[in-house]
């Protein structure tokens, strides 16, 4: 069987290489930044108006794929929780010199605890590492959703997009 989108719902190495809006490796060891892996022509742009330093652009036709622009991104996460496919991430590579800090979208409740030891999923919920919730952020704002993130060793940071508690 294929891999990516149209055989299993998880965007493939090569999709998320070409998305506009996944920076690249150089860009994401600069600075931490958001990782926008949506790549499908949907409908859809809160996250162009969600972001107060206009990094991203879906313009028109809407169903444009979301571009980001990784000189504007601050990495501040506040697209994060706008996105209905919770397809945003913020990623910092270099939150420690062997960890990164991995921050996702979490709908799920019990939120996990501050501190807590985690299964890190890969984005077909395989499990790929062990890492530390960091933070948990609830707000108005966010509506129901929670930013998660999660410290991990950064040789796992491009694939790790949830968590199961152990
Ligand atoms: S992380 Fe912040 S600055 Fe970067 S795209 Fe999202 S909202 Fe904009
Ligand atoms: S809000 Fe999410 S699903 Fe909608 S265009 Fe932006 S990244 Fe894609």
């Amino acid at each position: 069987m294929g891999t990516g989108m149209r055989f299993n719902g998880c965007p493939s190495k090569n999709e998320l290489a070409s998305a506009p809006g996944v920076p690249s490796l150089e860009d994401l060891n600069r600075k931490p930044l958001a990782v926008i892996e949506c790549i499908e022509p949907i409908p859809c742009n809160p996250c162009e108006h969600a972001c107060p330093f206009q990094a991203i652009t879906v313009g028109d036709p809407i169903t444009n794929c979301p571009v980001l622009d990784p000189e504007k991104c601050t990495g501040c996460g506040t697209c994060i929780a706008c996105c209905p496919g919770l397809a945003i991430f913020v990623i910092d590579m270099n939150f420690t010199a062997a960890t990164a800090l991995v921050t996702m979208p979490y709908e799920l409740y019990p939120l996990p605890q501050e501190g807590a030891e985690i299964d890190c999923l890969g984005r077909g919920g395989n499990t790929v590492a062990k890492g530390r919730i960091h933070t948990v952020k609830t707000s108005e704002k966010f509506d129901k959703t929670a930013l998660v993130s999660i410290e991990l060793s950064k040789e796992f940071a491009m694939d790790v997009r949830n968590i199961r508690m152990c």
